[in-house]
């Protein structure tokens, strides 16, 4: 892989994050604080200046009340309560103040302005208090809204895109609170500069059917607002100004990927049993409560792997239990009593409560998921009495995230009884009987899992953060994609380990990361004995197709000696040359798996 990936004939190459081909216009969205000069003025020049901050302090705030009505009709008003957050904070009478007295210093608005901005944000991401170090994002936000009416730039607001316009939304990286709030009748298809296939973007894209490529490195500096593209979700890349001929022949690769569709169609009520009649559990993975029916829809069994972040994600307030509850039943009153795997909240490291600006200098080995809901036991008691609540509609099963030790099961246990005399204490009917699981997705779980097993009530592997910390390669670095290998003997190894602790103490196993929703990978993961696998919703038929295509034996020998293989490049030439008579060389089978390092791409399934 050369670091210029872009192909000479102006293709824009990325990875594939959600698949799907959209024709249509850019809409570019430059989110970021501008440069600002600095300029003095004169004595005489003190009082225009002055007031033209205040106006343009109006304006943003005129802005932010129409973007916060927007916001309230297509995502809620929970959601778009975050821009009453910043009118208010656009309101403080101190950060006028400062600023207006800089500018009676002779600097002109957009620096003083810019200074105070500065000041402020830094001042709030060393602040103690974790809720005043989300406020960042709120001010990040209206450090932009400002500089760029006091700059006279073109304004690009996010949510800002007119229904039906079919629009590409190309921007660097893509928080999941702005993803939240997009308008799906406006956004047809996402691309990023920065980002990764399990970047939390990429997951959320699928999760709602857009198609997006992420990793383009230079998307939002080679493209204009209002340019034509195509982008193809599947193969990764977008043609800018396409000619007639390539919209012609990318119609008809959106017409045969229809076509494919409709026949994964026929598989939804087909059994996942392999040729040799080995039964596969395939669960789906919910990001959000209103993706509950589709993913019933797919076939899936149940819920493998319920987000409940993406809750939380892009809000100025934490949702309270009667919003957690009805979220959660939302979720169970679609499926018919399957299970439903709820994780608690996972937040931190790409997915934080405003904004998602890492406020931390390694924020994946920061303050996040499981170490944030222990330390802020009532934030975290609120959930679990929503859960317990939920329970009473089906079979709900409480899974914690990131698990190190033994000790973090074994408080939030202690917090499940406290929060269940809660309930008591109320007389609010619930579930007393939940199986509590983990995610097994760092080393330390999947090496000591035995100690973790006489705990919990079953194992689910994560494996987007499993490949990230046993590899030390961030899971959102697009420079880093091609060392994200799921199929590393060391990552193969610990997926074994896990499946053989769990059949020891009899534990479900499932997989939850986006390694099961790949049809290689699924392949290999069959091999490796798991039985239960999560998958994103719409690629429950797509390894339903694997599962029935496969004998359980010959995906076994394939694990086997994929186990003994010395690199993820081998074990991926061998599990393809065992799927072959199953499958021939199918393109689907490359889906997810990473361009090597070595100089030995291989060819990308690349235009129509
Ligand atoms: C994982 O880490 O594999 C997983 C399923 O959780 P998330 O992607 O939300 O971190
Ligand atoms: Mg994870």
């Amino acid at each position: 892989m050369t670091l210029d990936r872009i192909i000479a004939d102006g293709r824009i190459v990325g990875m594939p994050a959600s698949p799907g081909i959209v024709i249509g216009p850019v809409h570019l969205l430059i989110w970021e604080v501008p440069d600002v000069p600095l300029v003095e003025v004169s004595d005489e020049a003190i009082p225009a200046e002055v007031e033209r901050f205040q106006k343009a302090v109006e304006k943003a705030k005129q802005r932010l009340s129409q973007v916060k009505a927007r916001a309230e009709r297509h995502a809620g008003p929970e959601e778009a309560a975050i821009f009453d957050v910043q009118i208010s904070i656009l309101s403080d009478a101190e950060l006028i103040q400062k600023v207006e007295g800089l500018i009676h210093q002779n600097i002109a608005a957009e620096k003083a302005f810019d200074l105070v901005m500065i000041e402020w944000r830094t001042h709030f991401a060393r602040h103690a208090q974790p809720m005043i170090r989300e406020r960042v994002s709120d001010l990040t936000d209206i450090h932009i809204r400002v500089l760029t009416i006091l700059l006279g730039l073109p304004d690009h607001d996010p949510v800002d895109v007119p229904k039906g316009a079919n629009a590409i939304l190309v921007t660097h990286d893509l928080t999941p609170s702005l993803t939240v709030q997009l308008d799906r009748e406006a956004i047809a298809g996402i691309a990023t500069d920065a980002g990764t296939r399990t970047s939390h973007v990429a997951i959320l894209a699928r999760s709602l059917g857009l198609p997006a490529v992420v990793g383009l490195r230079d998307a939002t500096t080679r493209l204009h607002a209002g340019d034509q593209v195509v982008l193809d979700g599947s193969s990764g890349m977008l043609i800018p100004r396409p000619s007639a001929n390539l919209i012609e022949a990318y119609t008809d690769r959106a017409l045969r990927e229809a076509a494919d569709e409709v026949e994964l169609q026929h598989l939804v009520g087909a059994e996942p049993v392999t040729l040799d009649g080995v039964r596969v559990t395939l669960r789906a993975n919910v990001d959000l409560p209103e993706d509950a029916e589709f993913a019933a829809h797919s076939g899936a069994e149940g819920v493998g792997l319920m987000r409940t972040e993406f809750l939380v994600v892009g809000r100025a307030t934490m949702p309270d239990e009667e919003e957690q509850y009805r979220a959660y039943k939302k979720v169970v009153a679609a499926f018919d009593n399957h299970p439903i795997v709820i994780r608690t909240f996972d937040m931190g490291g790409d997915k934080l409560p405003v904004g998602g600006y890492p406020t931390e200098a390694n924020p994946f080995l920061g303050w996040r998921a499981i170490r944030m809901c222990l330390d802020e036991p009532v934030l975290f008691k609120v959930q679990l009495r929503a859960l317990l609540r939920a329970a009473m509609h089906g079979d709900v099963r409480i899974m914690l995230p990131l698990i190190v030790t033994v000790d973090e099961v074994r408080q939030a246990k202690k917090l499940l009884l406290e929060a269940a005399a809660e309930l008591d204490a109320r007389g609010v009917e619930y579930r007393h009987d939940l199986p509590l699981g983990v995610m097994v997705e760092t080393p330390a779980a999947a090496v000591a899992a035995d100690t973790l097993a006489r705990e919990v009530a079953f194992f689910s592997i994560g494996t987007n953060d499993l490949v990230q910390y046993t590899l030390a390669v961030d899971r959102g670095n697009a420079n880093l994609a091609s060392r994200f290998t799921p199929l590393h003997p060391a990552v193969l190894r610990l997926i074994h380990r896990i499946v053989e602790v769990g059949r020891h103490h009899d534990l479900e196993v499932s997989v939850c990361g986006e390694m099961a929703s790949q049809p290689l990978m699924a392949f290999a993961l069959i091999g490796l004995g798991v039985r239960q696998l999560s998958v994103a919703a719409r690629s429950v038929p797509l390894v339903k197709r694997i599962v029935r295509g496969v004998s359980a034996r010959v995906a076994t020998d394939a694990a086997d000696a994929a186990l003994n293989m010395q690199t993820a490049r081998e074990a991926e030439t061998l599990l393809r040359s065992r799927l072959l008579s199953a499958f021939g060389d199918a393109p689907f089978l490359r889906d997810g798996l990473p361009d090597f390092v070595d100089g030995n791409t291989f060819e990308g399934h690349s235009g129509p």
